[in-house]
């Protein structure tokens, strides 16, 4: 089967959607492919406090209201889609995911960040990167989580408020990164333990997670925890690989752009997380994704005449 669009979005966050908007506004007939389900991140994001025109609105009912207004604009949307292939090298840009050639005269990566995997853990089913996305299985359980920045300390005090049992949060270095402020609303949980200079080094897990052992890296004890659960917050890397044959990405993975999202193809652009940036923020990558999308439908319209 083949399906042709003027526009592929590559990734359906705030970014994609926000791309979407712009290019169904201006009559292109227009895909969003995400490996998951849309809004990325903001899913992931109990509440939102810094989203003009929300005093606070929490991260999911932000996505279903901006992905109600891309359905309303007639975009097709394919959640869960498993990206086979991908040529952007030619004036026909090729999309194979599910066994169906997509084609499109334009394509905006709007693909964001993905979690730093801890690669000890292998395939265990029961290692996590959000809390109130998977928190909820292990209440009344014990828990570790691995990274001592806000995110972890943010991400504890979420699993502790969904009635956790037991938490220790190890962090390798020789010192927590989180701001002061929320090391001791941590803290302050009777149910928590921080440990920094620790390193997650085996994870026992068959069927399911057993226990984990942990090094000391100053002594260089380790000691076996037993627990349920591991929720992993070792920062955010570029999910770029597929790309990197065909476009100039920087030496950290993210796709190099000019300030109109151009990357180093034509017809091709990049939006949000992706791209190298000091600030990541739903509004920064909003604005990427406006200036992606006027620009692809700038890049048709040329083809066209
Ligand atoms: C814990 C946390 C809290 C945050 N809180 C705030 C906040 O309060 N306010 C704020 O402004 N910002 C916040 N941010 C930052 C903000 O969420 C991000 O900057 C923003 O959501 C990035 O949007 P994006 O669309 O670029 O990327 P993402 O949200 O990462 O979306 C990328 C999408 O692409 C999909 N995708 C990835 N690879 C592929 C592929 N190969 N094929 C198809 N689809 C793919 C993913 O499934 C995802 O849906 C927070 C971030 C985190 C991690």
């Amino acid at each position: 089967m083949s399906t042709t669009y003027d526009v592929i979005i590559l990734g359906g966050g705030v970014a994609g959607m926000t791309s979407a908007i712009y290019a169904a506004r201006a009559n292109l007939r227009v895909l969003i492919l995400d490996e998951n389900a849309c809004g990325g991140l903001v899913n992931w994001t109990k509440v939102i406090e810094n989203m003009p025109s929300y005093t606070s609105i929490g991260g999911m009912e932000l996505v279903e209201r901006i992905q109600e207004q891309v359905e309303a604009l007639g975009v097709d949307i394919e959640e869960a889609a498993c990206i086979d292939s991908i040529d952007l090298t030619g004036e026909e840009k090729i999309i194979e995911a599910d066994d169906t050639i997509y084609k499109a005269k334009a394509v905006i990566l709007a693909t964001g960040r993905k979690p730093v995997p801890l690669e000890v853990a292998g395939e265990c089913e029961n290692v996590h990167f959000c809390a109130i996305c998977d928190g909820a299985a292990y209440k009344g359980k014990k828990v570790l989580v691995v990274g001592g920045g806000n995110s972890g300390f943010d991400e504890s005090i979420a699993l502790l408020d969904q009635g956790i049992e037991e938490l220790l949060l190890v962090e390798k270095m020789n010192r927590f990164f989180a701001a002061q402020s929320t090391q001791d609303e941590l803290t302050s949980h009777a149910n928590a333990t921080i440990l920094h200079s620790t390193e997650v080094t085996a994870v026992s897990c068959d069927e399911k997670l057993e226990s984990v052992t942990l090094r000391n890296i100053a002594t260089n004890e380790t000691i076996e925890y037993p627990c349920d659960g591991i929720f992993v917050f070792m920062g955010q890397q570029p999910g770029t690989e597929i790309f990197q044959e065909q476009l100039s990405l920087d030496s950290d993975g993210y796709i190099e752009t000019d300030e109109l999202m151009a990357t180093s193809l034509a017809g091709v652009f990049a939006a949000g997380d992706v791209r190298p940036k000091k600030y990541r923020q739903i509004t920064t990558a909003m604005a990427d994704g406006t200036v992606a999308a006027l620009e692809a439908e700038r890049y048709i319209r040329s083809l066209a005449g």
